[in-house]
């Protein structure tokens, strides 16, 4: 079996009295993309500076592809660790044209690196822009060059660290899903960090969820959100209401022990008017496709409950709530 393309051990970073990344394990395989999310400040960047050399770790290793990088010994530094690096604040170099900044890493010959820069522009979309300076690009111009310099010499991991957290929405997920094909028609693997659960959910074979320095869990997109191992995970991923068995039992459906702590989501829960109904609408909120409504239970607790935007119920409505077909509530250990 061939090693993985990163693997990080136990591994530790300290800034003073601050742990930023806290005894973190976890492998990307060989052509993996993981998407590693959590709330800003949870250690995202200090974990992929480590991998890529800007800074030792205090404890743990780091290896890419079976060789160290990073022990209590070993530092490579980052132009021996063969990764490629894009940030958020696209560092292209401003007094470069966009071929120079691109060709910029490549070990080549002349008229090979010209190749490579060619074939790099193609990649992205960009070749009548090789001669253009930074100043002259837009926001997406310069994150897709920044792409394709880190590319071009062709690395054996790509590290991406909320590379279009600055385009506009829409532009960012165009350009994302253009990355995303990019990386898999190379086959390169990567470390995809977003502080967006949606884009995590979207673009990881596998997403790893950090919190204050840990992983949470590392798992498959359809596991995280749907068996999260905490709550923490449960609200970071998505909306979520936490409620016992008991609280739960008007939910027609729900037949999960009183004492159980349970998380169900808003796509979960679904209520029609009845007179006899146990619950009450007490607030709706319009999302264009959809209506969020909040339900007031026999319990006194909340649920909320997501419904096509053509489902309109007043407030102080009475319903019956159910539970959505094939849906249950989920099991929360703490
Ligand atoms: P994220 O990328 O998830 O937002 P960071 O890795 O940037 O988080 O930061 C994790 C923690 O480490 C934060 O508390 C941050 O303030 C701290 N930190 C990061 N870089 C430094 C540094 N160079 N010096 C001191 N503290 C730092
Ligand atoms: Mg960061």
């Amino acid at each position: 079996m061939s090693a993985p393309a990163l693997r990080v051990d136990g591994v530790t970073k300290r800034f003073g009295q601050v742990t930023a990344v806290d005894g973190v394990t976890f492998e990307v395989a060989g052509s993996e993309l993981l998407a590693l999310v959590g709330p800003s400040g949870c250690g995202k960047s200090t974990l992929l500076r480590l991998v890529a050399g800007l800074f030792p770790a205090d404890g743990g290793v780091i290896e890419l592809d079976g060789v160290i990088a990073d022990d209590q010994h070993t530092s490579l530094p980052p132009e021996k660790r063969r990764v490629g690096l894009v940030f958020q604040e696209h560092a292209l170099f401003p007094h470069l044209s966009v071929s120079k900044n691109v060709g910029f890493g490549v070990r080549m010959g002349a008229s090979s690196r010209s190749a490579r820069v060619a074939e790099m522009l193609e990649l992205v979309g960009l070749s009548g822009y090789a001669e253009r300076y930074p100043h002259e690009l837009s926001g997406g111009e310069r994150q897709r060059v920044a792409l394709a310099r880190a590319l071009a010499p062709n690395p054996a991991l790509m590290l991406l660290d909320e590379p279009f957290a600055s385009l506009d929405p829409n532009l960012r997920v165009q350009i994302r899903d253009d990355v995303v094909e990019i990386l898999r028609s190379t086959g390169t693997p990567a470390v995809f960090v977003t502080h967006d659960q949606n884009e995590a959910l979207a673009v990881g074979d596998r997403v790893a969820v950090m919190h204050a320095g840990h992983v949470a869990q590392l798992d498959s997109p359809e596991n995280v959100f749907h068996r999260p191992v905490s709550r923490f995970v449960a609200s970071f991923m998505g909306e979520a209401d936490f409620l016992t068995g008991a609280q739960l039992a008007d939910i027609d459906g729900v037949s999960e022990p009183s004492d159980a702590h349970l998380m169900v989501r808003p796509d979960d829960i679904e209520f029609a008017p009845s007179e006899t109904g146990t619950a009450t609408v007490i607030g709706v909120e319009f999302r264009g496709s959809s209506r969020c409504y909040t339900l007031r239970l026999k319990s006194g607790m909340t649920v909320r409950s997501m419904r096509s935007h053509l489902v309109e119920t007043p407030l102080d409505t009475r319903v019956s709530p159910g539970l959505v077909a094939g849906h249950r509530p989920v099991p929360i250990a703490d």
